[in-house]
């Protein structure tokens, strides 16, 4: 056995087995082994079944048998039954209205069952237990009835299922490389005195530690050595990033704040101090002789398109050095084509005095403004045309989707990049609008994804960080409201109003945990229309109701955003993953449908929609349970306007699962753990940065290298 040989190769697998085993990205004796329980069950809750008694919750293990589907006599309700069994006796367990469940269990299967016991016609049963197929039974169960067990452990891993593949599979088939004597041989990539100095366990230990743990210590211990891990290789691989860009060279700008205000003044606002701010560390940055990378971080309508406009301003005026013509340009990126355009008519508004060419490219179309008919707006233009005159720097800021990054688009100044919502985009496409014709030209990262701090050291610990944390004077605060389910008609209400004043609403529907994402996004695309259908039904029957889902096409979408943009739709019905960065003034009403499904922070991103206007706006989440934990977290997002304090209230309190897209900032589940411990993220940070500092090529560590470039490829390859 090997660590980098396929499953199949020391693992007899049925089809469906190895279906689930790619599903879950497992595809090597290594993947296998660095796949973890995700939580651990203890079997000294045990009870046996012939002591069980009326009422109350009671947990059993034992073998399963007899299951089928039936209905219920009179109620006709479809159940699923069977029998579970131990050495003292068999107690019937039925599932209400979860007839599938009789299809998921395999019959004589070992199982954890938990629920409540019942009676009928004095007959005990458990109904609707919470059932999970179990690697072994505990010593007590299985002696006599089942046979060989000869351990003691009272704890026993459950790993995450998929269709076809158990969690019993996940513990013989580890058991089986344990046994191989592999983890002998693997070296452990961190180093001894790191390990040392934070109490944390070997690699060999940690292994198994975490599949089979002797006690809950252990296991916690083991999983801290992996987090601990994780946060170190990303800190490390950032920090060695961030160390060859500080080489590179760049455009130095001689701008002062000075030179910018003139531009900042001919806003049709007043800068907020934050922006201002913002521009001077940029000009800072600008001067400094070193390619800038820096992420502006600010809620949504913080204002931080007018950051990058003026200080593209300082670049766009400045002359290649040595040149006393020309100008050096600028490249601006968003994530769809409605935002793109949305930039390029900004940017039109704020340089249009400065008789300075702007070019726009998507997929579909160029364009260039000014026109040579009419100057006062812009023309569409051929690609090879536009190309030419990004090639010749005639156009000095271009604007575009990711078309432009790709090979053809060539520039002849490029000293400053700006990427707006830049989570919405991959690793190596950031890389792109970075790569170099020349000097390396400055970057601006833009997003408004509210995060906690320690995740920010840890995923952008490449990048020098500046928050845009005020949002522009004379904006009303957005009210927020509450609205339980005997609310509801009531709110209707209210929303017509303002309906009939001409606003118009995004309804939210709510969110959907489901492992299968092809799944997922078919049960959200049908709740979406359902809803849609409902609304147009029994709610809002005078007005035209538009839905958007992430099953729709691209085109279906923009279309649809434009036809609310210019009001042809005053009611839009979609998923959370719905764009976030349209403008869309006068809708200054968001329902959010299962708000408690939701992360704080992603709520708060939800409600920045409504923040475009001076008009009033209104968020009202519709909450279906009511339990004092959903209160509190509701309460707090209805008081706090801060998307930080909300994302780290919301990791307090609910864990690093619900920061919203768990998988968009690459790190696994178990490294998620210790985005909850700071101490944890500035031990790694610090252990990280010594190491750099004191062998920047970390040439004495060959098997961190080794990791990091293991690393490296399969961050491209999962993109
Ligand atoms: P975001 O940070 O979400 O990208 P935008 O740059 O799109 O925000 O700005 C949102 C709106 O606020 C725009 O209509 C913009 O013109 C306006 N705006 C930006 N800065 C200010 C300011 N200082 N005062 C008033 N309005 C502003
Ligand atoms: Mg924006």
């Amino acid at each position: 056995m090997d660590l980098n040989f396929p499953i199949e190769k020391n693992f007899r697998l049925m089809e469906l087995q190895k279906k689930a085993l790619n599903k879950l990205g497992i595809k090597t004796i290594e993947d296998l082994l660095y796949y973890f329980p995700v939580r651990y069950g203890d079997t000294s809750e045990k009870r046996n079944i012939d002591d069980l008694a009326v009422g109350g919750k009671a947990v059993i293990f034992g073998k399963i048998s007899g299951l089928k589907i039936s209905k219920g006599f009179k109620s006709k309700i479809a159940m699923a039954q069977a029998q579970i069994e131990d050495e003292t006796g068999t107690i019937k367990a039925v599932w209400f209205h979860q007839p599938y469940i009789a299809k998921m269990i395999h019959e004589g299967a070992f199982v954890r069952a938990d629920g409540k016991v019942s009676e009928r016609r004095g007959e005990l049963y458990l109904s609707n237990p919470k059932i999970e197929t179990i690697a072994k039974l505990p010593i007590g169960v299985g002696d006599s009835l089942f046979g060989e067990d000869d351990e003691t452990h009272s704890l026993y891993p459950v790993y995450p299922e998929s269709r076809g593949i158990t969690s019993n599979w996940f513990y013989h088939a580890i058991q089986k490389i344990f046994s191989s004597g592999i983890i002998d041989t693997l070296e452990d990539s961190i180093p001894d005195y790191i390990l040392d100095k934070y109490n944390l366990p070997s690699l060999k230990t940690a292994l198994i530690w975490i599949h089979t743990p002797q006690k809950q210590d252990h296991a916690l211990s083991a999983r801290k050595r992996f987090a601990f891990e994780e946060v170190f290789f990303i800190q490390l691989q950032k920090k060695k990033d961030k160390i060859l860009w500080n080489k590179n060279p760049s455009y130095v700008i001689e701008k002062t704040a000075k030179d910018i205000e003139k531009f900042v003044e001919r806003f049709p606002f007043k800068a907020t101090e934050a922006q201002n701010n913002a521009i001077d560390q940029i000009m800072n940055d600008f001067r400094s002789g070193h390619a800038m990378a820096r992420l502006l971080e600010g809620d949504v309508g913080s204002g931080k398109t007018a950051v990058a406009a003026a200080t593209a301003f300082a670049i766009v005026t400045s002359k290649p050095k040595g040149q006393t013509f020309g100008n050096l340009q600028v490249a601006y990126m968003a994530p769809t084509e409605i935002l793109a355009k949305q930039h390029f008519e900004s940017f039109i508004e704020y340089f249009t005095y400065l008789n300075i060419n702007i070019g726009l490219i998507t997929g579909k179309e160029c364009r260039k403004f000014p026109s040579k008919v009419n100057p006062k707006t812009w023309t569409k233009i051929s690609k090879p045309q536009l190309l030419k005159w990004v090639a010749n720097g005639e156009i000095p800021i271009l604007i575009g989707t990711h078309a432009l990054i790709s090979k053809s688009v060539k520039f002849k100044h490029l000293a400053y990049s700006i990427i707006d919502e830049q989570h919405r985009f991959g690793t190596t496409q950031r890389q792109k609008i970075t790569r170099k014709e020349g000097l390396n030209p400055h970057l601006l990262s833009m997003t408004a994804t509210p995060i906690p701090r320690t995740l920010a050291l840890t995923v952008f610990g490449d990048l020098d960080l500046t928050l845009l944390d005020q949002m522009p004077s004379g904006r009303k605060p957005i009210i927020t409201e509450i609205v339980l389910p005997n609310e509801r008609e009531n709110t209707y209400t209210k929303i017509k109003e303002k309906l009939v004043e001409g606003r118009q609403v995004y309804v939210i529907c709510p969110r959907i945990d489901e492992p299968d994402l092809e799944k997922e996004s078919a049960i959200i695309a049908k709740s979406v229309k359902e809803e849609a259908e409902r609304l147009k039904r029994d709610i809002f029957q005078n007005y035209e109701i538009g839905i958007l889902h992430s099953k729709m096409l691209q085109g279906e979408k923009e279309d649809i955003m434009n036809d609310f943009k210019a009001g042809k739709i005053q009611i839009l019905v979609a998923t959370s993953v719905v764009e976030v960065g349209v403008n869309v003034p006068n809708a200054t009403v968001i329902i959010i449908e299962g708000a408690e499904r939701f992360g704080l922070a992603q709520l708060h991103q939800l409600r920045g929609r409504v923040i475009r206007s001076n008009h009033q706006a209104y968020c009202y989440i519709f909450a279906e349970s009511k339990t004092e934990k959903t209160m509190q977290r509701l309460k707090a997002f209805k008081n706090s306007s801060n998307g930080f304090e909300l994302a780290e209230f919301d990791l307090k309190l609910r864990g690093p699962g619900e920061l919203s897209g768990n998988k968009q900032w690459g790190i696994s589940d178990i490294g998620m753990e210790a985005i909850k411990n700071i101490k944890m993220v500035e031990a790694a940070r610090n252990e990280a940065e010594r190491l750099l500092k004191e062998d920047e090529t970390l040439k004495k560590y060959p098997l961190i290298n080794e990791k990091l470039l293991q690393r490296k490829s399969a961050e491209i390859h999962f993109e």
